[in-house]
């Protein structure tokens, strides 16, 4: 299989792509409009053809490569049900599978962080958007977030899954790239809570201050606006 990783070191956000080998369809997971060059080189260099393209969310934090690699490739663009239809061509559903040549993923619907911020399980490894991140948890404050659907979203779903799990965030602001559900459920500080009331204690508290790129990103991201 080939997974990599990148990292758009502006707006810490990682991206992942992934196939199950050369000259077969690949897929990515929050690209970065910026890196787009760098997505189709590799995608060239391996063989590989571009088929779909998923955000786990409308970011507000940069501005999205779907629609840029949408262009380019001609792959679908996928999000949530809930996402606006300008820029996706697919939405899925809870536990809907999101299939490329030899590999299968599994929508999970956690909102929290966004109303529509979805996660996507493969086998060992889920890719959690910003709802789980590495020792933190995106926060609640905008874009319809809510402190309570995204405990609910942690304790009755993403943690649920297997301990050895490996956790593949859309944004790490320390340098640290994976962990697993066991990790996080000992060590992540957000989640050593006792009540949804706790949990959402912490999250009113944040006071934190609004992203650089929030008003130029969101109507862009969600298709009211053009690059
Ligand atoms: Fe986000």
């Amino acid at each position: 299989m080939i997974f990599r990783q990148f990292f758009d070191s502006v707006s810490s956000t990682y991206t992942y792509l992934i196939s199950s080998g050369k000259g077969r369809e690949a897929l990515i997971i929050d690209p970065v409009f910026e890196k787009t060059n760098q997505y189709i080189q590799l995608l060239e260099q391996l063989e590989l053809k571009l088929v779909k393209v998923i955000d786990t969310h409308i970011h507000a934090d940069h501005i999205s490569g779907l629609r840029e690699l949408q262009k380019r490739t001609k792959c679908i663009t996928l999000m949530g049900e809930g996402a606006p239809a300008e820029v996706i061509s697919m939405h899925v559903k809870d536990n809907e599978k999101i299939e490329i040549e030899n590999i299968k993923l599994q929508a999970m619907y956690t909102p929290g962080h966004t109303d529509d911020s979805y996660s996507f399980l493969m086998n060992d490894r889920v890719f959690t958007g910003d709802t789980l991140l590495i020792k933190g948890t995106g926060r609640t404050d905008f874009q319809n977030g809510n402190p309570y659907d995204q405990y609910h979203s942690l304790f009755d779903k993403i943690l649920k899954l297997p301990e050895e799990t490996f956790i593949y965030p859309a944004h790490d602001y320390k340098g640290e790239n994976v962990s697993t559900i066991g990790e996080e459920k000992k060590y992540n500080p957000r989640l050593q809570v006792n009540s949804v009331q706790e949990y959402v204690k912490i999250m009113e508290n944040l006071k934190l201050k609004n992203p650089k790129m929030m008003d130029i990103a969101i109507p862009i991201n969600s298709g009211k606006k053009n690059i």
